[in-house]
């Protein structure tokens, strides 16, 4: 266990889907001697996550975070798991680690997926590694997955291990080893002890010149970052390891380099060394900047907290892990201590929580501790208010930390209960996995009877119903997914809503001044309502009916009742009458005024566009393209890699139900694609007339 921060590791192990996260993973269990066999991902498909094999050893590294010895340093190996929700999932967990391994495929290179997840974590600024797997597959390619990393990715990538060899055993010069670039040394693991035993050996004759250049080059990268090694460097003196690794570190925390390692993880070639650049490169919970937050309900007040045990506690709830006997809650200490039994505050929902149990979770087992200190991440159970992206923290010293903003809702499903019966068993499991997923939404008719479902794809709804039916056992009707809707404005307008009635025979009487404009949306809020009206003209308890009044409308929807995006609804004034006006009339007036501003600004429908990539094998390059327009898809980038064509675009999601296996009947199995949603954009007239009345 560690004794000090310097020797925690926060990291994640991102990577597109099937590039061998889970893999790499349970080498590394392996390799620190949590697990004791090593776990193998079967061939191929996604159903795979689901077979109860997998799930039962699955547990433990599914868990949101698993803690284990590395050279005595800790490791809290923070799962980024998911295919579905990838997107959001990754953004929860990048808002808590401090570093990152990024797993790339040496055949399939940068995906989509690896981009989308590279620029997350660039806006997080997260120092990470890059780690070329699969070395041993056929048409694996370390060099072009290395330019891609520059290219697409805009990325600085230092290439510390070289690959020998590359390709499966039958192939001429497959992939044996590594070479260690920093100690000019050759790495062989030992295939018979699934790559425990690692031979150090010179570097193969026919390799030297290569290591040469590639270690002058990993050399002259790091001489920008290091005078001491540019001296070196031109005096033409040999380089002590000790410097490289210390110039390395001091880029890499900076995120200005990203280390390049390589191996196969299926083969245990090349794992210990990405350990070992683990603790050598990545920050600890020391090396990071004192978190940033405000004061609760003053926006313009920053507050920070050093990572020391001296400071006042907080932490944020990152994911939660429901089960019937009760929630699991993973929250990331950022500073002091927190102690079991304490009382501790949620300080963005105002109220208190005690905190009974903490546990720490290990790999293969947990552990209850009384106390524990900043850059830890733990597991609390026993809080009743507190969701993911909340911050907790001292009662006597609050700070409210940034919230984890997740994307919006794609597609929706409607579900009902096959009997009455099974109508609370469904509200009980729905509300855990609501919980649990940030990403699901759930909403109940109270008319129909149905549920509305909502989440980020096809697959994700297909998840989830899988899940209530296997593992909550609810028997449920299911209706076909639709597309979520969403509206915003074309442009600025300024309106008056005003209210004039006799209700009971009381007079009532109010006035409001809106301005509605659009606005592109900050994280998580897409409406912003503000005021500009004049406190003193008018009395608080109106304004403050008017904004909420504002706010259930937006919420409630536009004019086809879809929910407002991309709008910001200011509150210019108010007309109070002396005698007649009351917060009824405000809130009449209020939506009066809305609608109005609706009508006035014109409301623009829209749909959920998705970013595809496809795979394909060259020949199918033209159909695929030809499918991709009819879908009213806009291609954005086609490619060569290898023997495969990429083919990017952009393609409302409306016209991509049943992708997958249409693409596969297209290609004959051959091509792959993944999609995310990407934005939304104006849906075609044809929508929204359907909609019109
Ligand atoms: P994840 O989706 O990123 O978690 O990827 P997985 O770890 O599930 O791996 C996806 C597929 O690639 C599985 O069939 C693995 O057996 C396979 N795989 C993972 N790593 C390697 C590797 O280094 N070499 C080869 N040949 N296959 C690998
Ligand atoms: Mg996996």
């Amino acid at each position: 266990m560690a004794t000090t921060l310097n020797d925690i590791r926060n990291i994640g192990v991102i990577a597109h889907i099937d590039a061998g996260k889970t893999t790499v993973t349970e080498r590394m269990l392996y390799y620190s001697h949590f697990t004791h066999r090593v776990g193998r991902v079967d061939k191929g498909t996604t159903t795979t996550d689901y077979d109860p094999e997998e799930q039962d050893r699955g547990i433990t590294i599914n868990s949101a975070c698993v803690t284990f010895d590395w050279k005595k340093k800790q490791i809290n190996l923070i799962d980024t798991p998911g295919h579905v929700d990838f997107t959001a999932e990754v953004e929860r967990s990048l808002r808590v680690l401090d570093g990152g391994v990024v797993v790339f495929s040496a055949r399939e290179g940068v995906e989509a997926q690896s981009e989308t997840v590279w620029r997350q974590a660039d806006h997080y600024h997260v120092p990470r590694l890059a780690f070329i797997n699969k070395m041993d597959r056929e048409g694996a390619d370390f060099y072009e997955t290395l330019s891609e990393i520059e290219k697409r990715l805009d990325a600085n990538p230092i290439v510390i291990t070289l690959p020998v060899g590359a390709g499966p055993p039958h192939v001429n010069d497959a992939f044996r080893g590594t070479i260690d670039l920093i100690r000019m040394k050759m790495l062989t693991f030992e295939a018979a002890s699934e790559g425990v035993g690692i031979t150090v050996s010179d570097i193969p004759e026919d390799m030297v010149d290569d290591a040469e250049m590639w270690r002058g080059q990993m050399l002259e990268q790091l001489s920008l970052y290091s005078d001491e090694l540019t001296e070196l460097l031109l005096a033409e003196e040999d380089v002590p390891e000790q410097i490289i690794n210390s110039v390395l570190r001091q880029a890499t925390l900076h995120d200005m380099v990203v280390p390049m390692l390589c191996g196969s993880a299926l083969d245990g070639i090349g794992v210990q060394p990405l350990l070992d650049a683990v603790i050598a490169y990545l920050p600890s919970p020391g090396d990071m900047p004192p978190v940033e937050g405000m004061e609760p309900g003053k926006e313009d007040k920053k507050l920070t907290r050093k990572p020391e045990t001296t400071e006042p506690f907080c932490g944020l709830l990152f994911k939660i892990e429901s089960s019937k006997h009760g929630d699991l809650n993973y929250v990331r200490i950022y500073s002091g201590e927190l102690k079991a039994n304490s009382r501790i505050l949620n300080p963005g929902k105002n109220a208190k929580e005690n905190a009974p149990q903490i546990w720490r979770i290990q790999a293969n087992r947990r552990e209850q501790v009384p106390k524990v200190g900043p850059g830890e991440i733990i597991g609390i159970i026993g809080l009743r208010k507190t969701v993911t992206g909340d911050t907790l923290c001292d009662i006597k010293d609050p700070i409210l930390l940034e919230s984890i903003s997740f994307p919006e809702t794609v597609l929706s499903m409607a579900i009902e209960p096959e009997t009455a019966d099974e109508r609370k068993k469904l509200s009980a499991a729905l509300d855990m996995m609501r919980r649990q997923d940030p990403t699901f939404l759930a909403s109940e008719n109270e008319e129909t009877g149905q549920t509305l479902i909502s989440g980020m794809g096809e697959l994700h709804l297909e998840v989830i119903q899988h899940r209530l039916q296997r593992d909550h056992g609810v028997k449920i009707r299911v209706h076909s997914p639709r597309v979520s809707y969403r509206e915003t404005i074309e442009k600025k307008a300024e309106t008056l809503g005003q209210c004039h009635r006799t209700l009971g025979g009381a007079r009532l009487t109010a006035g409001v001044r809106i301005r509605i404009e659009p606005f592109e949306a900050t994280e998580g809020r897409p409406v912003v309502i503000t005021s500009e009206c004049d406190p003193e003209l008018v009395p608080k308890e109106y304004r403050t009916a008017i904004l909420e009044t504002l706010e259930g409308e937006s919420e409630g929807g536009g004019l086809f009742g879809f929910p407002l995006i991309n709008v910001k609804i200011t509150l210019l004034g108010a007309e109070v009458h002396e005698s007649e006006s009351n917060e009824m009339a405000f809130r009449m007036a209020s939506g009066e005024a809305f609608r109005n501003a609706l009508n006035e600004a014109g409301v623009v429908l829209l749909e959920p566009i998705m970013k595809l990539e496809v795979t394909t094998p060259e020949d199918y390059l033209g159909d695929f393209v030809g499918d991709v327009q009819q879908r009213r898809g806009m291609i954005t980038h086609t490619h060569q890699r290898g023997r495969n064509a990429v083919l990017d675009a952009e393609v409302p999601l409306a016209n991509l139900f049943g992708y997958a296996s249409a693409m596969r009947g297209m290609s004959q199995g051959r091509a792959q694609c993944s999609m995310e949603p990407h934005k939304y954009g104006p849906a075609p007239p044809e929508v929204r007339e359907s909609f019109e009345f």
